[in-house]
């Protein structure tokens, strides 16, 4: 079964929680942490359990998520 890894560019986030709502298997949440631009950015809590849909990469007004798919050799 293909394994996704999210990543989400913390500095680029400005914490408008779209992915969060959207993501249909609630993995993402906000960070506690503040960034750059002083926002709390999106941060991936159970990475296990994505299942690659890209409904957060789709729904981020600001590009700042990325998914990588983790290819069996
Ligand atoms: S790719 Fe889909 S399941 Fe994975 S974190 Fe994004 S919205 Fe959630
Ligand atoms: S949708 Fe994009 S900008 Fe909004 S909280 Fe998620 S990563 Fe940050």
């Amino acid at each position: 079964m293909a394994k996704f890894e999210v990543r989400v560019d913390g500095n680029v986030c400005k914490g408008c929680e779209l992915c969060r709502i959207y993501c249909p298997k609630k993995i993402l949440a906000m960070s506690t942490q503040i960034n750059d631009r002083g926002y709390s950015p999106a941060e991936i809590t159970r990475q296990e359990d994505c299942i690659g849909c890209k409904a957060c990469a789709i729904m981020c007004p600001d590009g700042a998520i990325s998914i990588y798919e983790e290819v069996a050799q």
